[in-house]
């Protein structure tokens, strides 16, 4: 028996609901698999400011990195949208991403057959889309020196750096090429090349490392074409690796291509623990109504499974019991169509659990 310490937050609004029922999936998957997880509850967001008046205790950033993994429900609220800066929830939500020092986002894009028509795209193009995008989250030109606004009036000049050192790249792509390897071995590496100086680099780099991973087939592609690529022919992608910046910009396009915010998870990995979250918000307007769609936040707990804890059989239990749940016609409020009854929160968990083989 395997023994994983797991810390949770679940936060504001749906966050503890959806929450809730990935730790009720993680516990099932324990028994199943017989391993030993122990959870543990830490603070953060709106529910740390009401207890303690700030979103990210200290016991919090110390509890969580003394555990296997985190699972993060979503923070944020109207009520506290007034609170200095410093005091919002969002605060301490990017706290302790750099507390963790995450330097790699996975954002996984799955269209799911039975959804396909939830796409804003034609079934026939996003259908069979599988897409991980690796993003570097802590370089290039969103931390960059120099920065900033110079001079006065009209003769102001605003500038930022693009920035990325070997080992930067070095530590992104390998995180890239072993989640190729965990999945159809194509990595395709999108940069600007043609233009950018660090983009040259970023190619050299990745480039030389395809050495070591002789099983994963590497490409390269231009930030605008991929951009015209994922809307075009979404299925030709198995995992993209980028910078920071075009990474924001073409994680949030391929998960667009899903049409479902409510079944999307992400992982921020490369620190010592992993945080394992779903994209979405703590959506104040349905919160607790308990008929959130926990499905992004059972994939979080997945991708748990698979990047954070190394249990892949596992992982692909709960990636499979997801897909039944959607096969078998289940479905949330958010995504029954008319004449479909829509499940709650809690009935959605059963329904995976139910499923976990
Ligand atoms: P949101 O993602 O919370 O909600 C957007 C819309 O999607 C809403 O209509 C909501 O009901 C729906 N939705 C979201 N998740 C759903 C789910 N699981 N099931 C069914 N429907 C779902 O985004 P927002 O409204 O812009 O933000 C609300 C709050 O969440 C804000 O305070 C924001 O700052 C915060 N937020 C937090 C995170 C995070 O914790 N990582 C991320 C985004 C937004």
């Amino acid at each position: 028996m395997s023994s994983f310490s797991i810390s949770l937050i679940h936060g504001d609004g749906i966050g503890p609901e959806v929450n809730t029922q990935a730790v009720r999936v993680l516990q099932a998957i324990g028994e199943r698999f017989g391993h030993d997880f122990t959870f543990q509850e830490y603070l953060a967001g709106g529910a740390a400011i009401d207890a303690t008046g700030v979103p990210l205790p200290e016991d919090t950033i110390t509890g969580v990195k003394a555990s296997d993994a985190l699972l993060f429900g979503a923070i944020g609220g109207p009520q506290w949208e007034d609170m200095p800066h410093h005091l919002k929830p969002e605060a301490g939500l990017l706290q302790l991403r750099s507390q963790l020092g995450a330097f790699a986002n996975l954002r996984p894009a799955v269209v799911y057959d039975e959804l396909v028509d939830a796409s804003t795209l034609k079934p026939e193009v996003v259908r069979g889309t599988d897409i991980m995008v690796v993003r570097e989250l802590t370089g290039g030109i969103y931390f960059g020196e120099p920065r900033g606004v110079s001079g006065s009036g009209d003769g102001r000049v605003g500038s930022n750096t693009m920035v990325y050192s070997v080992e930067e790249i070095r530590r992104i792509a390998q995180v890239a090429f072993t989640t190729a390897q965990l999945r159809s071995k194509r990595l395709c590496s999108v940069d600007k090349a043609n233009v950018l100086d660090v983009s040259q680099l970023w190619r050299e780099v990745v480039s030389e490392m395809a050495a070591d991973y002789p099983d994963v087939e590497l490409s390269h592609m231009y930030v605008d074409n991929a951009a015209m690529q994922l809307v075009r022919r979404p299925t030709q992608f198995d995992v993209i690796v980028t910078g920071n910046l075009f990474g924001d910009i073409l994680s949030d396009a391929a998960s667009m291509l899903t049409g479902s915010i409510g079944m999307l998870a992400s992982a921020a990995v490369g620190g010592p623990v992993g945080f394992f979250e779903p994209i979405h918000g703590s959506a104040p307007d349905i919160a607790g109504k308990g008929i959130a769609n926990p499905l992004a936040a059972i994939a979080s707990a997945g991708m748990l499974l698979r990047y954070g804890l190394n249990c892949e059989t596992e992982a692909d239990a709960v990636e499979q019991a997801i897909r039944a749940v959607l096969r078998d016609g289940l479905r949330s409020a958010d995504m029954a169509g008319p004449g479909v009854q829509a499940l709650s929160t809690q009935d959605m968990g059963d329904a995976v659990i139910a499923r976990l083989g």
